[in-house]
């Protein structure tokens, strides 16, 4: 008998069951850390060596290329093997693989190439126009949105029907249009990936066959999450053999915006009804006390399937609460608190997280970090490639790995500057329109029908010529090799040189970093991976268009982990910040009126506090700047939620050891007092200004006050007074001559 304990020794009674399970499908149904993910990992290791089923026979699908990479990587220290045929990945990124495999029957270049958020958004715009469709009537975010929530939902624009309203006609034309371009272009955006992968499948019975045959098992992780056409797709892979195996928790269903349906699991029960639900109730991650935290929190859920969780854990400490008198108080204070931690309580950094609802709220963060000299990273905000330089380079090679890549083209061909007029470049556009080819060939068409003025025509030439050089040399070269040149006789490090935004040093760098990352690509690609020349090039170009922010320069750095709570899924920390829990942020002004949005955003919530291991924080601040202006936000209802026994609220006068006001004035913040309706605050000996919130002061032309409020550094510090009879007023601290009272 095989020794199979490393892999059933670790699971408890229903978690083997459900690994072990044979025959028919099964819906894992259970709560946060509750061991879903270990049982997926731990039934593809049974399956394969008890089972004895190879690794190709296997589909698992996670929610991000992180998700898949750390599964990857945990079965392989399981099994002791490696499993490199095995099909891990996120919908996406197996759908892509899979149009790879079948560029011909979908009717795509070899070579496709993906079209990224930001390059749908340039080509709405850029249709728009064309178009003659009004920006404002029309923003191009939204009919974004249009476009990609139809394509979820598996509608072409053939499918639908304006129903007599103009608005709607205008937006169906603008599909139409925007589909023919990427069609011409051999371009395909993310919805598009899952929707040709699902019609490959729906119309083409022997492919279809060919992998209900292939994949013995299709397991899915983060299942309440998966869209209309996920679904779909995953019900044609599986026809029926009755072999899915799905995992989920409808309490963390949090992508309803983006067209996930929480109605799949009842669906899959629906459509499969010999499913077994499973059931796991224990929680192996949080102290009792966050675990009890988080289970009321979401009990305020009306529409839940309802379920139990339990922990063996001890109760731990108390939720921490703070009341940040503002934004960047409570970043110092977050900070304080994850500096003590490491220094004196032995953690990794990279075992303390700041969660938050919106990525703007990072950038305090990062700025108190730095000061603090504590290296952190930010998942999920700007990558790599999405950077304006990285971009352009990109677009470039794009153009050498497909000429007709319109959104390149256009990326490309002024950037930098080369004398190309916005009349030529609206003579390109109609050409293209006119004659329904790309951008690429109706410049070659202008160009030789000799009507440009010569200027242009010699622009556009050694552009032309540019590219097609490179287009010549690509198959001889190594993806740096190529990079290198391209950016370079593109001029591209010569124009971010010159750059005066103060940026221009950095992009430089980048632009470096793209090449080192290219050669390090190039290296890495396994030889299964390139079949033809021009492969590598297009292997690089899928990476970094479906590549998502979790691969930083620093990865291997321990660093405090940033991120959104939508980019916390799946993921556990010791020690988590949860920030900016206040009306209006979390739940979000967008959602809170929704009930089902604000249902969304209570889950998230849940999401969030489910993080924590050892220690929950959650954090308000009283005031905050937002887009120049300020607000006073009340603590968001969630934290009314969460029963007052499992918080306690955090007195941060003792704690504070940095100053958030700097030299000049240091009001660190300070001892709450009650009734006041605002964090108060305690000066720290010694320092300037000694003031703190809600302390009497004098004046000497405006009389008695007490302080509501502060701001800025050193010698920019201000401070606002409310004086008697006078109002609140915002003064100088370093000229206001205040005296304090009491
Ligand atoms: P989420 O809903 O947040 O995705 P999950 O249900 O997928 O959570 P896991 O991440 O698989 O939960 O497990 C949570 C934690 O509990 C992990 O650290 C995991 O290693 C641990 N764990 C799971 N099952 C057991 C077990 N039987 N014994 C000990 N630890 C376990
Ligand atoms: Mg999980």
């Amino acid at each position: 008998m095989e020794d199979i304990s490393h892999i059933l020794a670790p699971l408890n009674e229903p978690q083997r069951d459900a690994v072990t399970a044979t025959g028919g499908n099964r819906l894992v149904l259970a709560g946060a850390g509750s061991g879903k993910t270990r049982v997926l990992v731990h039934r593809i290791a049974w399956l394969i060596q008890v089972e004895h089923l190879a690794p190709w026979s296997l589909l698992a699908v996670t929610f991000t290329n992180k998700a898949a990479r750390e599964m990857r990587s945990r079965i392989e220290e399981i099994l002791q093997q490696p499993i490199g045929g095995m099909w891990v990945g996120t919908f996406h990124g197996l759908a892509h693989r899979f149009l790879r495999a079948h560029w011909q029957d979908a009717k795509l270049p070899q070579h496709f190439q993906i079209l990224d958020a930001d390059d749908q958004l340039r080509l709405v715009k850029r249709l728009l126009k064309e178009l003659q469709l009004d920006e404002s009537r029309y923003p191009p975010r939204q009919v974004m949105g249009f476009i990609n929530r139809e394509k979820d939902e598996g509608r072409r624009p053939e499918h639908l029907d304006d129903g007599g309203d103009f608005y709607q006609r205008k937006l169906i034309e603008v599909y139409r249009e925007y589909q023919a371009t990427c069609e011409r272009a051999g371009q395909v955006d993310f919805a598009d990936l899952l929707l040709k992968t699902h019609e490959l499948l729906r119309d083409r019975p022997d492919i279809r066959h060919h992998y209900q045959e292939r994949f013995a098992h299709i397991l899915v992780d983060e299942f309440q999450d998966t869209n209309a056409i996920q679904y779909a797709w995953l019900r044609l892979l599986a026809g029926d053999r009755d072999n899915l195996f799905l995992v989920g928790d409808d309490d963390q269903s949090i992508y309803g915006w983006r067209g996930a349906r929480v109605e799949n699991i009842q669906s899959f029960q629906r459509d499969y009804p010999n499913t077994q639900v499973v059931r796991l109730e224990q929680n192996y991650r949080s102290t009792g006390n966050i675990l009890q935290a988080a289970n009321a929190l979401i009990a305020h859920n009306p529409t839940r399937l309802g379920k139990n969780l339990w922990t063996q854990d001890a109760e731990g400490e108390p939720i921490l609460r703070y009341a940040a008198f503002n934004e960047v108080d409570e970043a110092r204070f977050v900070v304080d608190r994850i500096r003590g931690y490491v220094t004196e309580e032995g953690y990794r950094r990279a075992e303390c997280a700041i969660l938050y609802r919106t990525t703007a709220q990072s950038r305090l963060f990062e700025e108190a970090l730095i000061n603090a000299q504590i290296p952190y990273r930010v998942y999920g905000g700007l990558r790599f490639f999405e950077r304006a330089e990285i971009k352009d380079a990109m677009a470039y090679l794009r153009l050498v790995a497909n000429p007709d890549d319109d959104t390149a083209f256009e990326r490309a061909v002024n950037t930098p500057m080369r004398g190309i007029g916005p009349r030529t470049l609206e003579n390109l556009r109609e050409q293209a329109r006119e004659t329904r080819v790309s951008l690429w060939q109706a410049a070659r068409d202008l160009l030789a029908s000799g009507n440009l003025p010569p200027r242009a025509a010699g622009a556009i030439g050694q552009f032309l010529d540019l590219i097609d050089r490179h287009r010549r040399a690509a198959p001889d070269l190594n993806l740096d090799g190529l990079a290198n040149d391209l950016i370079a006789a593109a001029g591209l490090e010569e124009h971010y040189r010159k750059e005066k935004d103060g940026k221009g040093q950095d992009r430089v760098e980048n632009l470096g970093q793209l090449v080192e990352t290219a050669g390090r690509f190039h290296l890495e690609l396994g030889d299964a991976e390139i079949e033809g020349e021009n492969d590598a090039l297009a292997a690089f170009l899928a990476h970094a268009a479906l590549e998502s922010g979790d691969t930083q320069a620093d990865e291997f750095e321990d660093s405090v982990q940033l991120m959104t709570l939508h980019s916390a899924k799946g993921l556990e920390f010791p020690i988590v910040f949860l920030v900016g829990v206040e009306e209006g942020l979390f739940p979000h002004s967008l959602s809170a009126d929704d009930p089902h949005r604000l249902e969304e955003e209570r889950r998230l919530c849940y999401v969030g506090m489910t993080r924590a291991m050892h220690q929950l924080f959650v954090s308000h601040a009283e005031s905050r700047r937002f887009r120049g202006s300020e607000d006073r936000p009340f603590p968001s209802r969630f934290l009314r939620e969460i029963p007052a026994a499992l918080v306690r609220e955090v007195r941060a006068g003792g704690l504070s050891r940095s100053a958030a006001w700097g030299s000049a004035a240091s009001l660190a913040p300070g001892t709450r007092q009650a009734g006041a309706s605002w964090g108060a605050g305690v000066p720290e000996a010694g320092q300037g200004g000694g003031f703190h919130l809600g302390q009497g002061v004098r004046h000497p032309k405006f009389g008695e006050g007490v302080v509501l409020n502060s701001e800025g550094r050193g010698a920019a510090a201000r401070i606002q007074v409310k004086f008697h009879g006078e109002g609140a007023k915002w003064l100088v601290l370093a000229y206001a001559k205040l005296e304090p009272l009491g």
